[in-house]
């Protein structure tokens, strides 16, 4: 096997104590030999000796030393400042698929404890696996897509490179997230079909309503009126539709990025039952807050939780009947199952669903708003699909009055940007209560 010049170098200094100790051991002989002719040159050569000796040691000391110590910090372990530079998580794989090296972002990302844990104690995708494998044996490079999903999906390219320093053989992993991408992608895809399809019974009505103006109703005020009248109801409705969906994808674009702002559940809660009173007043039901003294911190942002609340109240005046009554209650809580149970386990012969629950996630601590309404209630086996996107009972039932069917799927989605939970109990002739969950801040 032919060496490179820079092995040859180092195998011959390798020999170089080895010689110095062959060249003393010598010289000693020739010494114990020559002191039966001359004693001085025994003497010059008992020099020779522990000349040699000297340099054996001396060589082992400055030059082998020194290198098998460099040969360490040279090895795999000199990449670390290159890895800690890259923005995505990247990890350094042994050839016993050992994590050998790491970046911030993917500790932090992948939450792993030590240097030389196993890959696959983070990460199981049989792809990635097979691309570490075909990167050690055969020194390919592979670029591998995979969908993780945990509360949110995400999607992941992970590029696997072979790496050779020295004599030792790695795999570079470096993980680029396309989450952000393709639920752009898939988010273009639904609002053209769903929009589409939402609007175009307005539209159709529309038409049909402009054709009838132009027509038979033309010379006709009363009947011009009318029409006029309805159109804009049609118009009103389109409006609330793009309004909702536009405020949908927007939400939608964000999900993965959790709010780390604070805020305050029962100002929120205060703020909107103000602005809803007069909607309140003109259906004569009334509105009531229970809410403690003092703040009810939550991590969130403000602006969405606002969103929440109002959609929930909006729906719940919507089903009450005049006289009847809206109860909003904010309130903390203990961790998620103590959030669930207090914020939607009150009536005992409701139905009941959750239509979004947290991760398992221990010391955290959740805070609630409920909102219950004294309306017809919902029949249990619609409350699986009360958070889909267009659903609504009235359809389901033949009625074609009611909403856009968007409003708790905003709810739904603001909450999971939240990390949070969102519950139904709902029981025919009593009413309905929907409650949202979310992380308490505690005190900062
Ligand atoms: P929208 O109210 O605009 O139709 P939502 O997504 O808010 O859309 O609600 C979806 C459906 O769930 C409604 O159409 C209605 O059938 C039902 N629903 C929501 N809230 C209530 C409630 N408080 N009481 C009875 N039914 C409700």
């Amino acid at each position: 096997m032919a060496l490179d010049p820079l092995n040859a170098a180092r195998w011959r200094i390798d020999r170089v104590p080895v010689a110095a100790w062959a060249a003393g051991a010598t010289a000693v002989l020739a010494a114990i030999f020559a002191f039966t002719t001359s004693a001085s040159a025994a003497l010059l050569m008992i020099l020779a000796a522990a000349a040699c000796f000297w340099a054996a040691r001396e060589a082992r000391r400055f030059i082998i030393a020194p290198r098998s110590e460099s040969a360490e910090l040279l090895g795999l372990g000199a990449l670390a400042p290159l890895l800690e530079a890259l923005p995505d998580p990247a990890l350094l794989i042994d050839a016993e698929a050992r994590i050998v090296g790491s970046n911030a972002a993917a500790r932090r990302q992948m939450q792993f404890e030590a240097r030389g844990q196993f890959l696959t104690s983070i990460l199981r995708h049989p792809d990635v696996l097979e691309a570490v494998q075909a990167a050690m044996r055969e020194g390919e490079t592979r670029a591998v897509e995979y969908e993780t999903s945990t509360q949110v999906e995400r999607h992941t390219r992970c590029y696997v490179a072979p790496v050779t320093w020295g004599a030792d053989r790695a795999a570079m992993l470096v993980f680029h997230d396309q989450t952000a991408r393709i639920s752009t992608e898939r988010m273009r895809a639904d609002f053209l079909a769903n929009a589409s399809h939402e609007l175009r019974t307005p539209l159709a009505s529309l038409t049909l309503l402009i054709e009838t103006i132009g027509g038979n109703a033309r010379d006709n005020p009363v009947d011009r009126d009318r029409f006029l009248a309805m159109m804009q109801v049609q118009a009103d409705r389109m409006r609330r539709l793009i309004d909702d969906l536009l405020s949908l994808s927007r939400i939608e674009l964000d999900e993965h990025v959790p709010p780390s702002d604070r805020a305050d559940l029962a100002a929120v809660a205060r703020e909107v039952l103000d602005a809803l009173g007069t909607v309140a007043k003109e259906r004569e039901v009334s509105l009531r807050l229970i809410a403690p003294r003092g703040l009810v911190s939550v991590v969130g942002e403000r602006f969405q939780l606002a969103q929440v609340v109002q959609n929930l109240v909006d729906n719940a005046v919507k089903y009450t009947p005049p006289g009847g009554e809206v109860v909003v209650e904010v309130g903390a809580a203990g961790d998620r199952e103590e959030a669930a149970a207090l914020a939607g386990r009150r009536w005992d012969e409701a139905g009941r669903i959750a239509l979004l629950t947290p991760a398992a996630a221990a010391n955290l601590s959740y805070s609630f708003v409920r909102v219950e309404d004294a309306g017809p209630g919902i029949a249990k086996r619609f409350l699986p699909r009360l958070a889909q996107r267009f659903f609504r009972v009235e359809r389901e039932l033949g009625n074609q009055r009611g909403g856009t069917g968007l409003g708790l799927a905003i709810v739904k989605h603001i909450v999971n940007r939240h990390r949070g939970g969102f519950l139904v109990e709902s029981q025919p002739g009593r009413g309905s209560a929907f409650a949202a969950y979310v992380e308490s801040a505690g005190e900062d």
